[in-house]
């Protein structure tokens, strides 16, 4: 299969932050960009050659797309198997389709890890009330009810404390199909982001070392102390759910760990992730370069990491009314990212820092600082 060179139009089904630094990576390789997505004035539609609003479950509309691009990739997870199949009948979609159709849905995805022998948090599906009581019987309390669709960064999910609590956790999530996992004491979480070329070649970052604040990534690490052994054990789970998806593009796996039960897989995405953008500035070639090249057939990039770094999300809440940018740009090997948003939320991602620095502990503490000089210009002098 021959490789879609520069020059070419690539298209993205999603206008989010995700799609936007693909957007970027792509033109800066000298490629030409199309974007499908239902909103106006999305954060990548601001950076494409062209937009086609519709929604994604209008086949005919995103049927229409491919025809315009040589490929066809997404940033938004919860487009149906019926809109890339109309897509794959005029471009090749990559990550392929059933990627995106088991990383949707907890269940899928549950049941593809077991049967690729994958380690995963102690869990049972849940079909009706029953599943439920049955569950939180066998993995005790406090365990997580997560809806196996449309959940993401906590949303959908309840932790059910005590074994009475069951039936109302079951009306909180709306009476859907879900998952019940085990709620896991981990030491630590972590994540790989894996690249799959189309002739199979791989590479990876991380282990990253994440945290999260109100089930919202917050701030990422990477390197970390970690013994090789399981940082060699995350790299090859990744690389056999590649293989066994035959996947080409990028996915991010998340892990919790543990000192005492090792490694457990939270969940999949198969496109570049939050925790892997500090790569954008930490290493030769960022998770979204990584992305275009594999779309496109080409060679994939070096992963090698330039200085230790730290990435930090700036949410919605950082804006009262508007983040001290200045303070921020006087601080050294600190980079800004903002997404082109207008509205700040609580809790929506607006952009993220990375900071560079000699050790990890350093870049940890820049990045930190850096973030509360956004919000209180006598935290810290500027460095
Ligand atoms: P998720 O949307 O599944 O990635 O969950 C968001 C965050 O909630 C995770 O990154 C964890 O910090 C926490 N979490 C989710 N599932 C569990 C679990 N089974 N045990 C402990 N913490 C969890």
């Amino acid at each position: 299969m021959s490789a879609i060179l520069p020059g070419a139009t690539l298209g993205v089904l999603g206008g989010g932050q995700l799609g936007r630094m693909f957007a970027i990576a792509a033109r800066q390789m000298g490629y030409r960009v199309g974007v499908f997505v239902p909103e106006d004035d999305s954060p990548t539609s601001q950076v494409a050659d062209f937009t086609v609003n519709a929604n994604y479950d209008d086949v005919d509309a995103v049927a229409e797309f491919a025809r315009r691009v040589a490929v066809v990739t997404f940033e938004f997870e919860n487009v149906s198997t019926a809109a890339t199949d109309a897509a794959e009948r005029h471009a090749p979609v990559r990550p392929c389709g059933q990627a995106l159709h088991i990383a949707q849905h907890r269940v899928r995805e549950k049941q593809f890890f077991c049967d690729a022998n994958v380690p995963v948090t102690p869990f049972a599906i849940v079909n009706e009330l029953n599943d439920l009581t049955t569950g939180v019987a066998r993995l005790g309390t406090p365990c997580v009810l997560k809806t196996a669709s449309s959940g993401y960064d906590g949303k959908g999910q309840v932790v059910i404390h005590n074994a009475s609590n069951a039936e109302s956790a079951w009306e909180q999530i709306g009476r859907q199909q879900a998952v019940l996992e085990a709620f896991i004491k981990f030491d630590r979480e972590l994540s790989v982001v894996g690249a799959r070329g189309l002739d199979g070649q791989f590479v990876s970052y991380g282990p990253l070392h994440n945290t999260h604040a109100n089930h919202i990534l917050d701030v990422t690490v990477c390197p970390f102390e970690l013994p090789k052994q399981i940082s060699d054990e995350a790299v090859q789970i990744v690389r056999t759910i590649m293989d066994e998806l035959d996947m080409v593009g990028v996915l991010c796996v998340e892990f919790f760990h543990s000192d005492a039960d090792g490694l457990m897989v939270n969940e999949m995405a198969p496109r570049p992730h939050n925790s892997g953008h500090l790569t954008i500035d930490a290493h030769v070639t960022g998770q979204f370069e990584q992305q275009v090249r594999s779309i496109c057939g080409l060679p994939l990039g070096s992963t090698q990491q330039h200085r230790p770094a730290a990435m930090a999300n700036l949410l919605g809440d950082l804006w009262q009314p508007e983040p001290n940018w200045q303070q921020l740009c006087a601080m050294d090997d600190v980079k800004l990212h903002l997404y082109g948003k207008t509205e700040a939320r609580n809790g929506r991602k607006m952009g993220h820092i990375t900071a560079l620095a000699d050790t990890a502990e350093q870049a940890t503490q820049r990045v930190v600082d850096a973030r509360n000089v956004l919000t209180d210009a006598s935290a810290i002098q500027a460095k």
